[in-house]
């Protein structure tokens, strides 16, 4: 039999649990639906690095979060997250697949690895790593080619490539090269000579460590325009200065983004358009609802990228799903006067 809900919630993000966490204060009847395992994309963050943002825009309860350090590392922050989901007792199905979604008179039916549901409200909190960005290039479906960087410690004495000109790519080829990997890493000028914060520029305490491996002698950065092939032993690109350059290789790290599969809510015939980095859902600004009634986004796939709005966003929305599901009960109840009005 399908199991009905009030709201479900799809991923498990801090976005999904802030979400859960205000459904359950409405006294809703909720279920968060998880692919992987509670933050999941925390998860995949580098061992042991540290969050760049402060402990009061990440944590889901004010002073609960306690870290070591004045920033949390990977570890406590999953940590934190997990036990916020056994001590609250919030009700996640973790390694289950939202696999298709359809409309149903009242609400949405929802399609999993598992089972179906059927749900009035339905808010997507599915993040923005489903499809890490590709090169497409000759070679990089080799083995040896990586998309995510989760630890350096396989790396030591080889050739590694970090390809990428942002914060996670600065920060896997600083964490090769600390580690002794020979590291190179291949950014664009552009990227390499932005300063500008606001224009998504290296954060500092990233950059200066960096830039100490640099002068050490131990991380080489290449200005390139283009990562032309991948071998088995070797990579070649094209600098900026149109030079074609082959070097010894081991390794390769290609972390230049990724992207929310927004292919479920498409097809539910949600709008999109063109955010600052990539495709975003069409949303009503003060309630995160699309333009398909009941149904509702949040977190790092919406404009409100970060993990601080990611908790914020959920705390304001879902007392305002709750609202409207109690004026349509406050109608149903209405509902039988009127229709045997009508029919006699
Ligand atoms: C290396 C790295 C470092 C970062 N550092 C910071 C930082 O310091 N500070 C900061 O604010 N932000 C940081 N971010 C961004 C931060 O991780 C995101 O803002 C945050 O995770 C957003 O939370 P979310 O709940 O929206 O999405 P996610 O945390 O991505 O959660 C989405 C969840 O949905 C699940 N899901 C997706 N599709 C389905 C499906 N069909 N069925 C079931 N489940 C599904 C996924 O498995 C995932 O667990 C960093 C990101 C990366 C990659």
């Amino acid at each position: 039999m399908t199991e009905d809900f009030d709201l479900i919630i799809i991923g498990a993000g801090p976005a999904g649990l802030s979400a859960a966490d205000a459904a359950a204060r409405e006294g809703l009847n909720y279920l968060v639906i998880e692919k992987g395992t509670i933050a999941n994309t925390i998860r995949a963050y580098p061992v042991g690095r540290t969050l760049f943002s402060t402990v009061n825009e990440l944590e889901m309860r004010e002073g609960t979060l306690k870290p070591v350090r004045e920033k949390p590392t990977r570890e406590e922050l999953l940590s934190h997250y997990i036990h916020f989901v056994l001590d609250h007792d919030i009700r996640i199905n973790t390694d289950e697949e939202v696999t298709d979604v359809t409309l149903k008179s009242g609400g949405f039916l929802v399609c999993t690895t598992r089972g179906e549901y059927q749900t009035a409200r339905l808010l997507f909190a599915i993040g923005a790593m489903a499809h890490p960005r590709r090169l497409n290039i000759p070679g990089e479906d080799l083995p040896k080619v990586h998309h995510l960087f989760v630890e350096p410690y396989p790396y030591v004495r080889r050739d590694a490539l970090v390809v990428g000109g942002g914060n996670s790519a600065a920060e896997a080829a600083l964490f090769l090269s600390e580690e002794g990997a020979r590291t190179t890493l291949a950014i664009w000028r552009d990227d390499w000579e932005n300063r500008d914060p606001k224009a998504g520029a290296m954060k500092h305490w990233v950059r200066t460590p960096l830039e100490h491996e640099v002068t050490a002698g131990r991380l080489r950065v290449i200005l390139y325009k283009e990562i032309v092939k991948i071998t088995e032993r070797e990579v070649t690109l094209l600098t900026d200065e149109d030079e074609t350059l082959t070097i010894a290789n081991d390794v390769v790290f290609v972390l230049i983004g990724s992207d929310a599969d927004l292919g479920l809510l498409k097809k539910l015939g949600v709008k999109t358009e063109s955010g600052k980095l990539t495709e975003v859902p069409v949303y009503d600004p003060d309630t995160f609802e699309t333009n398909v009634s009941g149904l509702y986004v949040a977190g790092h796939f919406t404009h409100a990228r970060h993990i601080k709005e990611a908790i914020a966003v959920p705390l304001r929305i879902v007392p305002l799903i709750a609202q409207s599901l109690r004026s349509r009960t406050r109608a149903a109840i209405h509902e039988p006067t009127l229709t045997s009005t009508k029919s006699n």
